[in-house]
């Protein structure tokens, strides 16, 4: 493997090819096989103590205080052996499980990684002693603005100096103890409001010493003021969002400090989205296995998203319960593979048309090219549920 490009081994990895394993299957007429789970994101609470504006749960007006039991949790703590990663984390506050260290502490009894995002506010001494002794692998604190008025105005009930000083609190303890994890990240979300705090806030970080800073699109929007805050889209990105961005980047740059900003553009060729729903799945509260987040809202049958301006009512996709089943057998139910099965035949469609193309001479040649990879793709559309999500579009 040595030599090969990241792409390339997450690509093999993906379609599971050896061009000998791919002629053996298809003499026998069979399909390739879809690849194994490897990252599991479970909801180990719905309760907040936070009213987001952007946060569906703030709309909720079901039952919104469940914690997951750790009867089940200890079940299904059989499977995280097959896993990567177990990140701890759903539409509420990880911090507020009364057992969340106790979780974290059985998924790497299980040899997986471990991680959660959280609001922060909960961070104190002791959750901060208890994340470095075990050491959990990854923390994301999740922030909306650089300046106060932003922020806590959108994380209603956060107080960003307060939070700041908690993050940094965490990152001078992992040194004092001289551990390299968690690796700590900011998750800075980019909104009409936010964005041209970003280099303000990539100074910051740098100050404090967080790892990296990840800027997300507000890509789930659940009302039209929070479609409205958004600034990506299909058109041109706004000159001075974009400005907003390159400053971020130089000052990133300068210091030698990763930032990662998703892009403002989005795309109709995008083959499976980043939550990549052939190795990663979502655990809710009560136990349902759904492809993401996105589909399992609060367990909601009246959730709504916002697609450029349109209001989508969106019913959750779940393809089991672990209160009934083990996660063998969902991930390998009928209806859960053929969901699957749709992303794989897109990539191996794609596949098809892209492999191999170094012949192409001219831009008739590239054109045609790109209506063949166009068709391919139109042919082998991504479910339907995904249709109107901001991801499949690559935001
Ligand atoms: S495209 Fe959207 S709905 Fe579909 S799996 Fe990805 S994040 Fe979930």
């Amino acid at each position: 493997m040595q030599g090969e490009s990241g792409l390339k081994r997450i690509f093999k990895r993906l379609l599971g090819n050896s061009p000998e394993k791919k002629t053996q299957r298809k003499k026998r007429g069979q399909a390739a096989p879809l690849p194994a789970p490897a990252i599991a994101q479970v909801e180990v609470t719905t309760r907040c103590n936070f009213k987001c504006t952007m946060c569906p749960r703030t709309y909720s007006s079901g039952e919104k205080n469940l914690d997951f039991s750790w009867d089940l949790f200890e079940r299904f703590s059989a499977f995280f052996s097959k896993l990567r990663l177990v990140h701890l984390q759903g539409w509420g506050e990880p911090l507020l499980h009364p057992r969340i260290f106790d979780m974290a502490a059985l998924v790497r009894q299980k040899n997986a990684q471990v991680a959660f995002t959280t609001n922060g506010s909960l961070l104190d001494e002791r959750a901060i002693a208890e994340i470095l002794h075990l050491p959990m692998q990854h923390v994301t604190v999740s922030i909306a603005g650089a300046e106060a008025s932003v922020h806590d105005a959108i994380r209603v009930g956060s107080d960003l100096d307060a939070l700041m000083g908690r993050v940094s609190n965490l990152v001078a303890a992992r040194k004092r103890k001289g551990l390299k994890e968690p690796v700590v990240h900011l998750s800075y979300m980019v909104t009409r409001a936010s964005v041209s705090g970003l280099p303000e806030m990539v100074r910051k970080a740098c100050e404090i010493g967080v790892d990296r800073l990840v800027a997300p699109n507000l890509d789930c929007p659940v009302t039209q003021a929070e479609d409205d805050l958004r600034i990506f889209g299909f058109e041109k990105p706004d000159k001075a969002h974009q400005n907003a961005i390159e400053e971020a980047q130089i000052v990133a740059n300068k210091r030698k400090f990763r930032l990662n900003v998703y892009p403002l553009t989005l795309s109709d060729d995008v083959i499976i989205c980043e939550l990549n729903p052939l190795e990663q799945f979502f655990v809710n509260v009560h136990g349902d296995v759904a492809p993401c987040a996105y589909a399992s809202v609060m367990g909601r049958s009246d959730y709504c998203r916002y697609f450029l301006g349109e209001k989508v009512p969106t019913s959750p996709l779940v393809f089991g319960s672990l209160a009934e089943e083990s996660m063998d057998s969902v991930w390998y139910g009928e209806q859960y593979r053929r969901f699957r099965r749709q992303y794989h035949n897109r990539m191996h469609a794609y596949r098809n048309v892209a492999a191999g193309r170094t012949d192409i001479r001219n831009m008739f040649e590239l054109d045609a090219y790109f209506r063949e990879i166009d068709k391919a793709l139109s042919e082998n559309p991504v479910p339907g549920f995904c249709l109107k999500c901001y991801k499949a579009c690559g935001a």
